[in-house]
């Protein structure tokens, strides 16, 4: 895995996420509020698109709901990031169909941990979706 969109209205957020993931050797793209952010993925097909809930006009989660519905981007993993951070939160996103949340303030080593368990996964989906029967028809 290695393109990574964060979408975030927030600056100083943007500029710390391209910062700690651009270190890791992710190649970062960037969008500030959810209308770019679709037209970045649909144009882009990241590998995985961390997003902020309070965005200007559309939130996160009816970005999310667009994102999942247009074949080009449902299957580009989704990772709520936000500030919301109580009891039940994170159930409440992963039912509204995020694959992951990431808290506000940031943690650096949750932030990677989150997405190094990413791309492990999807290496490993890749590698499984190789044909197995390949041999067979001998
Ligand atoms: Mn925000």
């Amino acid at each position: 895995m290695k393109k990574i969109l964060v979408i975030e209205d927030n600056q100083a957020n943007l500029e710390l996420l391209h910062e700690i993931l651009t270190a890791e050797g992710y190649h970062v793209l960037q969008s500030q509020n959810a209308e770019d952010g679709i037209e970045a993925a649909r144009r882009e097909a990241p590998d995985l698109i961390l997003m902020d809930i309070q965005l200007p006009r559309m939130s996160g989660v009816e970005a999310l709901r667009v994102l999942k519905a247009d074949e080009k981007t449902s299957k580009i993993k989704v990772v709520a990031i936000t500030a919301f951070a109580m009891k039940g939160d994170r159930e409440r996103f992963l039912r509204e169909g995020f694959d992951g949340y990431i808290a506000k303030p940031f943690r650096y080593k949750e932030i990677i941990g989150t997405i190094k368990a990413f791309s492990q996964q999807q290496d490993r989906d890749a590698f499984s979706e190789k044909p197995r029967n390949q041999w067979r028809s001998v």
